[in-house]
């Protein structure tokens, strides 16, 4: 099947690897129009073939660096140009190697990496907190051999706002964002007509939610996503997932998911306005029902509850306005206490049996604090392990999103110590 027809299926909601994989499709590289080749990978490549060398957006992770090096020499013999990096994830920016490489061996000039000012910034904090970093990509993508980077391809020249080039006689324009990331880059090639996103847009209900991940900027992506809508782009090329061709599908696509992230900004600035909790809030916040059937707005990666924890993390602070949680007693002891008065752990642990049976999103939830706290008071109590097991592979299978059950399947594991 061809990219066009893949894309079109996608569209349509008929392509079932968007649930299974949801980061995205691995595949050939494809020529997308004159002179433009989009290559499907861990995260996506873009590539501009100009009459003084090729330019690239984005690059890769270091597992595909080879795979997208060969890809690309299978279309073009020409020394890559320039590099532009939509930010600076790990899956975006380790692509350059092999092409730095063969420019030393042929004596070309070196390619020439352009990103946004705090990229470099980006690059820091991930040595700051390397470990953390491991531990957390592990769990997300349940990947055990995960190593995390600790030498970086860091950009030849940074921009503050908007960077206006030419290569050759082809003129692209970068627009900085702040969405997924604080250091993004939106590239417009207007000249064709092609919108390079990044993973502002990726297919999926937006990563503005990430539990273990750094702040995020939703009303800053939907205006980013709105001022994307309005260059009424021929041929959008995500960060992952496939193209969308076409004008009207690309507005559609990048105002909805606008809307849908001003939604939930909204109402949870109402609450928060109120002076509501953010356990209510959670309670009532609800994604736009009429989006509710969109291929690019699926819980599969993250979630729209997690991304209000992010909007109240950004525009209140830490505590949750629960007063006992300000100065908590520690999760074990509150758990031991618990289990004491009610009759021991294993009454915790077979009422969330129990719940697991009910079935309802309610009743899984209470189950997961119930597990959690008879397995704290009596970690070594193995009728309470399979119980917790039991639940969280429960909570796992149930999950909709990478997030939901990269922590659950954590969960599980961790209950008899067989944690990577
Ligand atoms: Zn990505």
């Amino acid at each position: 099947m061809d990219i066009v027809e893949l894309a079109d299926r996608l569209w349509r909601g008929e392509e079932p690897s968007q649930k299974s994989s949801p980061l995205g499709h691995g595949g050939p590289l494809a020529e997308i129009t004159d002179s433009v080749a989009f290559l499907p990978n861990f995260g996506n490549c873009s590539v501009f073939d100009t009459d003084d060398g090729l330019v690239m957006v984005d690059t890769g992770s270091i597992i595909t660096a080879q795979k997208v090096h060969e890809e690309i020499r299978a279309w073009s013999t020409k020394p890559l140009h320039s590099a532009i990096f939509s930010h600076g994830h790990i899956d975006h920016v380790f692509g350059v190697g092999p092409f730095d490489e063969e420019a030393q061996t042929n004596d070309w000039r070196r390619p020439h990496v352009i990103a946004h000012r705090h990229l470099p910034r980006r690059f820091e904090r991930y040595l700051l907190t390397a470990g953390y970093n491991q531990v957390i990509n592990r769990r997300q993508f349940a990947v055990s051999n995960l190593e995390w980077p600790l030498e970086y391809r860091y950009p030849d020249e940074t921009y503050e706002l908007t960077h206006d080039f030419a290569v050759g006689s082809s003129a692209f324009h970068l627009q900085h964002e702040k969405g997924e990331t604080d250091d993004a880059t939106v590239t417009w090639f207007e000249e064709q007509s092609v919108l390079c996103s990044g993973d502002l847009f990726i297919w999926n209900s937006p990563n503005a939610g990430n539990p273990q991940k750094v702040q995020r900027y939703p009303l800053e992506w939907a205006n980013a996503l709105r001022r994307m809508a309005a260059l009424d782009a021929q041929y959008l090329l995500p960060g992952h997932g496939l193209p969308i061709f076409g004008r009207d599908r690309i507005y559609q696509a990048l105002s909805e998911t606008a809307e849908y992230l001003e939604s939930l900004v909204d109402q949870t600035l109402a609450l928060m306005n109120e002076g509501a909790r953010l356990s209510d809030t959670l309670s009532s916040v609800r994604a736009p029902i009429h989006l509710a059937d969109r291929p690019y707005l699926q819980p599969f990666y993250d979630e729209p509850e997690f991304i209000v924890r992010n909007i109240w993390r950004l525009y209140g602070g830490w505590w949750d306005g629960n007063p006992a949680t300000l100065r908590p007693a520690n999760d074990r002891r509150v758990a031991s206490e618990l289990c004491e008065l009610a009759g021991g752990a294993s009454v915790l642990a077979t009422r969330a049996e129990e719940l697991l049976e009910e079935g309802s999103d309610e009743a899984l939830r209470l189950a997961g604090h119930l597990a959690e706290m008879a397995w704290l008071a009596s970690p070594d109590d193995e009728g309470v392990q399979a119980a917790r097991q039991h639940v969280f592979h429960t909570l796992a299978s149930n999950a909709t999103s990478t997030m939901s059950r990269g922590v659950f399947r954590w969960a599980e594991r961790e209950t008899t110590g067989e944690l990577f």
